[in-house]
């Protein structure tokens, strides 16, 4: 500089009267009032002209210069002068220059020191800049981590100011996205990150300005001047700083970035790797993982972590290592660390004892130079799970080969299926090997018959996904063997049919029973269908449910229209009544009853069927239905009553004798009463007292004779088809005036002790009597036979509960002992022959059974002693 000026000064000043022609920068000549009287020199033309009348060089430089220009200009001289005139164009000429006095004037000789300004306006800025670049990289480094970046805005506002800008924003770039850091300015309305993201990633990196940059990323940004400034760490752009409504490219840009940047981004880069330490770290203790190394010559070190949770020292020798671990893992942990150091990839697991059991660890790791390097990882909940898998496994397939069904596999390709697998129980089952053709192709050991359903067998579970069907399949001795198939198909992910998985059952034992089971019951079904015997089932209310062919022809019409007849339309009331509560006192324990009931048949008189009932209870003892056989007795019945029949007029035949004798007595009295009575009124003697008195003992003895003559018919007539309900002491009065008189006349006293209160009994009345005549009359042989002097016949009554007990007493002899067995066998007698039949002690106990009652003997006394016991009847 002073060079320049010294040159200057070196000059020859310029004269008023000479022009001079070659003189440098911008002569001014000045009166002392500082008027302008003349210009000079190249710069001249760069002036601009004042006003006209305004001459004072005040009017051409700027108001700024004035200061320079106080009082006149005497006062000027001796010091430089700076001087910023008013140019063309506006822009302003900075000049520097002297006073000299020229004669009369002043000259003013200028130089042009604008560039020299403007060297010394930029280096000013450097400076200012590198401050700026300084405070800012130490306010970014000397701040707190959580203050970086309010700091950062900070500093974007200082910048923003530094470069008169409207808004600043720095973007940093963190894996591939681009987000805004922070702005200098709140209010400035950048657009979001994810509208700036694709701009930024395809920048070229280097500062950009707005006529470098595309239209719409500047219409984004407000659409003022924008510019871009990268901060780049080797080629990679790490930050972009945005800077809106400033100058085109801001001064020293790319320093301050790199001020701000630099500090900025290695703080962010250490924060992110101490966050990604600290992760690891948690990560690490979350899987129970850590890292180790093995010098070469030196002692294993231990991720500190995993060493305190191993409760062992950080360092460790090999020997400590092995003293910790599961004895069974020593020696190959040796043999894997030998291997390791010749370079061979480390990879074992390692149990180590705990307090809880032991725990697993991965022990992975690598020779990396001189030392080993790798990481110990917890797998205890791996092998736990792998363990329980094992097990799992290994019970399935103990289950799959001890399963009485065979488990294959199946493989689908292109809509055919080949056999994969059969579990072991395949060979006992079948007697194939898993390998053999038949496992191959089971289609083929398919029973012929069942081929077509094997065909659809494959079909519908392609179509379906699943199949269950029964076939035969040959065994490889030839037999065939009942299999239950069921199989289900797998599909993968995109639906294509993969593989089936099925079960064969062998079925063959429960499809032959089944199979004996329906014959059986077809057996069954004709053995009643066809059985002679009247089969049937009905409901408690005596609807029929069915009935056999033999009961519907009983019945007259078909077994189809038994179904929902009721029996109760054959039975008269007294026999429904007996029938229905037979049918209550059936119980679960006691489900079987029979009786002879009597029917009143369409078309026929009576008919006698000996029926045994079966009930059938539910859950609760509850009866459902009565299942019942029966039999048509009403011929046996018929001999019966024929037989008793017979008996009767056996008794009356044998009584005969004796009834002449009865009849024969009322008919003597007669006769002498009459005779009398004709002889009193022949002589004139028959007063009328005396003929009354004869006529009333004719009167009696017609009653007496009538009344047993009117006995014998009533005995004499057949009985009555159903029993009924009598005294059974009338049966007593009935047999004693039978036998009375002739007993009587036989010298034989008949003691009948006359009951104080009757009970009834249920039966026939004049079988009663039939009974008790034969007892009587027996007795009565016994005692015309010894001949006793004092013969007598007692008969009474004796109730028990629910009983009526009758007793016949005699006095003559008894019975045989060795004979008491068979007196009741029919045609047993001791009488000779022509006299007894041997038929009247068989007969009266069949009566007296089927009343319901029993008759025995037993010799008490002198005598024999027979006692007919009947149930009483009770009436409602
Ligand atoms: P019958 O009287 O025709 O012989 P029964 O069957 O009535 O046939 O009697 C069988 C036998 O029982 C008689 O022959 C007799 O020996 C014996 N008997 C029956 N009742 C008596 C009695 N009260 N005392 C002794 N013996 C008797």
């Amino acid at each position: 500089m002073s060079g320049l000026f010294d040159r200057w000064r070196a000059a020859p000043l310029p004269s008023a009267e000479a022009e001079q022609p070659a003189a440098m920068g911008l002569q001014v000549w000045l009166d002392d009032q500082a008027r302008v009287l003349r210009l000079a020199g190249p710069l001249r033309t760069l002036l601009a002209l004042p006003a006209p009348g305004q001459r004072r060089l005040h009017d051409y430089v700027q108001r700024h210069s004035w200061v320079v220009l106080e009082g006149d200009p005497a006062d000027w001289q001796g010091q430089p002068l700076d001087l910023d005139f008013q140019g063309v164009l506006g822009h302003p000429l900075h000049t520097r220059g002297w006073l000299l006095r020229q004669g009369e004037a002043w000259m003013l000789q200028l130089f042009d020191v604008g560039d020299l300004l403007h060297e010394r306006a930029s280096n000013g800025q450097q400076q200012a800049e590198q401050v700026l670049a300084t405070q800012m990289s130490r306010a970014l480094r000397e701040c707190g981590e959580a203050h970086l970046c309010e700091a950062v805005s900070e500093q974007l506002q200082g910048l923003a100011r530094h470069w008169q800008a409207a808004s600043l924003r720095l973007m940093v770039e963190e894996d591939g996205h681009w987000h805004s850091y922070a702005s200098s300015d709140e209010q400035w309305p950048w657009p979001d990150d994810a509208r700036l993201q694709p701009w930024l990633s395809q920048l070229p990196p280097q500062a950009l300005s707005d006529t470098q940059l595309p239209a719409e990323l500047l219409a984004l940004c407000a659409g003022g001047t924008l510019s871009l400034v990268p901060y780049r760490q080797a080629s990679d752009v790490q930050a972009w700083l945005l800077c809106a409504g400033g100058a085109t490219t801001p001064h020293g840009a790319q320093g301050l970035v790199e001020a701000l940047g630099q500090p900025l981004l290695s703080r962010l880069h250490h924060a992110r790797s101490l966050h990604q330490a600290r992760h690891l770290d948690e990560l690490q203790a979350q899987l129970g993982a850590g890292w180790w190394e093995w010098p070469l010559e030196g002692d294993l070190q231990l991720d500190p972590a995993l060493a305190a949770s191993l409760g062992l020292p950080r360092q460790i020798s090999l020997e400590q290592w092995l003293a910790r671990l599961h004895p069974a893992d020593r020696e190959p942990l040796q043999l894997a660390l030998e291997q390791a150091w010749a370079g061979r990839e480390l990879s074992l697991a390692l149990r180590v004892p705990d307090a809880d059991g032991q725990r697993w660890l991965h022990w992975a790791g690598q020779l990396q130079g001189r030392r080993l390097r790798g990481f110990l990882l917890d797998i205890s909940a791996l092998k736990a799970q792998e363990q329980q898998t094992g097990a799992a496994r290994a019970r399935l397939e103990n289950l799959i080969a001890s399963s009485p069904a065979v488990i294959y596999v199946q493989r689908c390709v292109d809509g055919a299926l080949h056999s994969e697998f059969f579990s072991a129980s395949l060979t006992p089952l079948l007697g194939w090997t898993s390998d053999s053709e038949q496992a191959r192709q089971p289609g083929l050991a398919v029973h012929p018959d069942d081929q077509p359903l094997w065909l659809e067998r494959t079909r519908s579970l392609l179509r379906e996904g699943q199949v269950r069907c029964r076939l035969r399949l040959r065994d490889s001795r030839g037999g065939y063997h009942w299999i239950l198939d069921e199989a289900r198909l797998l599909r993968d992910d995109l639906g294509q049919p993969l593989e089936v998985v099925g079960l064969w059952l062998d079925v063959s034992e429960a499809t032959e029973a089944a199979e004996r089971v329906r014959q059986s019951e077809e057996r069954y079904r004709v053995l009643v269908e066809d059985s002679p015997a009247m089969i049937c089932r009905y409901r408690p209310d005596l609807s029929l449910v069915f009935g056999n062919r033999p009961l519907a022809d009983y019945l007259h019409c078909t077994p189809q229209q038994l179904v929902g007849m009721n029996l109760d339309q054959w039975l008269s009331p007294g026999q429904r009544e007996a029938f229905v509560q037979r049918l209550q006192a059936l119980t679960p324990e006691q489900p079987m009853s029979s009786a002879e009931i009597c029917l009143q048949l369409p078309g026929r008189e009576h008919a006698w069927w000996i029926w045994a009932d079966r009930g059938l209870f539910d859950a609760q003892g509850r009866l459902l239905e009565i299942q019942a056989v029966g039999r048509d007795n009403t011929e046996v019945r018929r001999s019966q009553q024929q037989l008793l029949q017979g008996a009767k007029m056996a008794t009356l035949g044998e009584l005969a004798t004796g009834l002449m004798h009865e009849l024969n007595q009322p008919l003597n009295v007669m006769r002498m009463a009459t005779v009398n009575a004709m002889k009193r009124l022949e002589n004139g003697t028959a007063e009328p007292t005396y003929l009354l008195e004869k006529l009333q003992r004719i009167e009696a003895q017609v009653e007496r004779a009538a009344r047993l003559v009117e006995h014998m018919r009533v005995f004499g007539r057949r009985s009555e088809v159903e029993r009924a309900a009598f005294p059974a002491w009338a049966a007593v009065v009935g047999a004693v005036a039978l036998l009375d008189e002739g007993l009587r006349g036989k010298g034989v006293t008949l003691q009948v002790e006359a009951p104080r209160q009757l009970a009834q009994v249920l039966g026939h009345q004049d079988q009663l009597e039939q009974v008790l005549i034969n007892l009587l009359v027996n007795a009565r042989d016994a005692l015309l036979q010894q001949a006793r002097p004092a013969a007598r016949i007692c008969v009474h009554q004796s109730l028990a509960p629910g009983q009526v007990m009758l007793w016949v007493e005699d006095n003559g002899g008894g019975i045989d002992p060795l004979l008491l067995e068979r007196i009741f066998e029919p045609f047993f007698t001791t009488k000779p022959a022509g006299v007894g039949t041997g038929l009247g002690l068989s007969v009266s106990h069949g009566i007296v059974v089927a009343m319901g009652g029993s008759l025995w003997v037993e010799n008490r006394g002198d005598g024999a002693c027979f006692c007919i016991s009947l149930p009483a009847h009770m009436i409602n």
